[in-house]
């Protein structure tokens, strides 16, 4: 096994995907500060290459495989971003690509990894094992397994998106991340920890889904079935074993928000910031809110990890 990743390793995956991933944009809004009685910073990994942060640490995973394993390709699983950060990294960097993805992932998803020649192959997620499926294939067709979370370089690769934050904005009191498996999480407590040592970090997953909390908590990972949360991409069972050591090291505390508060927060960043935010993206500004009379007139920072919604479906959630 690998050993756990550092700080040293988001600083090398930073300098591998330079010339790939975007440096997002960090916003602010006046009237968001005011309502939250806070200075907040926005770090926009909506404006990723393909829509979320996953491309960072896909193409950082890719980017290290020897010859022989971009000969014979790269297999994954995915509820979607990570299935597109894949297939995207994996075309530029010209390695054959499987994803095996859930029956009702979002259309958009499903299209966008097929558009970037990724080849797509089903599953059930409420009856089926995406991981036996995976290691399943990888076996059989001397594939290289990169999962979604639980991996040193892929938690590297994540890591950068905070980097680039406290590079722009210095320290922060706070700092707000969404949390499925844990990769982003981890990636950012790296950061976090040799960039702004005394920043409270905060995870935050779906209230269904809490098993994140609990495994804090308890001191061991917590298996979960399925969550059913409009949250697809922390629709996860557990943490990874890698994200873990580092999380319960690293990580002040870890929250939760509600499908409303979710939507509410999408609502918020559509109608003021002008900027279209998944439900799981959402997950940050939903614990701000609900935290704000202890966050008065400190330096919060927000990471919006993605924007990948199908636009009838959005236009739902706000409606309904
Ligand atoms: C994958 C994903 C997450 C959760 O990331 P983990 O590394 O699994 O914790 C959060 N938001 C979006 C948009 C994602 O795609």
């Amino acid at each position: 096994m690998s050993q756990s990743p550092t700080y040293d390793d988001v600083r090398s995956a930073a300098a591998r995907i330079a010339s790939q991933a975007h440096r997002t944009p960090v916003l602010r809004s006046r009237l968001i500060n005011e309502r939250v009685g806070a200075d907040v910073v926005f770090k926009c990994e909506n404006f990723q290459r393909v829509g979320a942060f996953k491309f960072r640490g896909a193409f950082n995973a890719l980017s290290r495989f020897t010859p022989g394993q971009r000969r014979s390709g790269v297999i994954t699983y995915s509820s979607g971003n990570h299935a597109q950060a894949i297939a995207l990294a994996a075309r530029l960097l010209d390695i054959p690509a499987t994803i095996i993805m859930p029956h009702d992932a979002p259309a958009a998803k499903v299209t966008a990894t097929e558009g970037y020649g990724g080849q797509v192959v089903r599953y059930d997620r409420y009856t089926e094992d995406r991981e036996e499926i995976g290691r399943a294939l990888a076996a059989d067709r001397g594939l290289t397994l990169i999962p979604p979370y639980d991996h040193p370089h892929v938690i590297a690769g994540q890591g950068t998106a905070a980097e680039e934050l406290f590079d722009e904005v210095g320290e922060l009191d706070a700092l707000f991340v969404p949390l499925g498996g844990g990769g982003l999480l981890s990636g950012t407590a790296l950061s976090t920890r040799a960039l702004s040592p005394d920043c409270a970090l905060y995870g935050v997953e779906p209230e269904a889904g809490d098993d994140g909390r609990r495994s804090l908590r308890q001191g061991t990972i917590v298996h979960i079935d399925t969550p059913k949360t409009i949250a697809d991409g922390a629709q996860t069972q557990h943490l990874g074993t890698y994200p873990f050591d580092i999380i319960r090291r690293d990580v002040n505390d870890i929250l939760t928000a509600t499908d409303a508060e979710l939507v509410e927060s999408m609502r918020i960043f559509g109608s003021i910031m002008k900027t279209v935010v998944e439900p799981t993206g959402c997950l940050g500004f939903a614990a701000v809110r609900n935290l704000a009379p202890q966050l008065r007139g400190q330096r919060v920072g927000v990471i919006i990890s993605g924007g990948n919604v199908d636009l009838d479906r959005y236009a739902a959630l706000l409606t309904s």
